[in-house]
């Protein structure tokens, strides 16, 4: 049984994030994906309000071995804790690549037993990310094409929309 965790804010999650889930979801038995409170970027939507999107969604699309949880203290330990082979992290382009090596090293440090696999999007979600996604919807810009369904709504009804 071959567990992996993907980590992040999921603020909200968009279909990069997804495209990332179901890669994951095709190479291991069991995806965790793991919502952390991250107070450094202020979040738009609750701790509760993301991991219950993100578990709507999943279920939404029939995604059977991925669960969602809430990541709460070191992530290393979290991975131990939860059995799991390894992190996995999207990576988006050059510009994500810099920090991402930084925080799988650092993990590693932590605990040499932790592996990071990275995963590539689908190149046409290569440009997205949550905080994109928040500046078109404030805007009154459509993400239709950007989240999933419910996500649309949720933002919608967040921004009073
Ligand atoms: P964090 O706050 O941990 O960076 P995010 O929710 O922004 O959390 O992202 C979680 C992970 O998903 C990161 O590895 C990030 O690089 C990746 N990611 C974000 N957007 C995309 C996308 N459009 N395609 C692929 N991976 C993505």
């Amino acid at each position: 049984m071959r567990t992996v965790i993907y980590p992040g804010s999921f603020d909200p999650l968009t279909n990069g994030h997804l495209d990332v889930i179901q890669r994951a979801a095709r190479l291991f038995d069991r995806v965790i994906v793991a919502v952390a409170q991250n107070d450094a970027k202020t979040p738009l939507f609750s701790l509760s309000e993301r991991s219950a999107l993100v578990a709507a969604t999943l279920q939404a699309e029939g995604l059977q071995n991925v669960e969602t949880d809430v990541l709460d203290g070191l992530l290393v330990e979290y991975v131990v804790r939860r059995k799991a082979t390894a992190i996995v992290r999207g990576l988006r382009a050059v510009s994500d690549f810099e920090f991402e090596f930084q925080l799988a090293l650092m993990n590693r440090k932590l605990d040499e037993t932790v592996e990071t696999i990275f995963l590539m999007p689908k190149d046409t979600y290569s440009f997205l990310s949550s905080r994109l996604v928040k500046e078109i919807a404030r805007l009154g810009g459509d993400v239709g094409q950007f989240v999933p369904p419910g996500i649309k709504t949720a933002l919608l009804a967040k921004l009073g929309r």
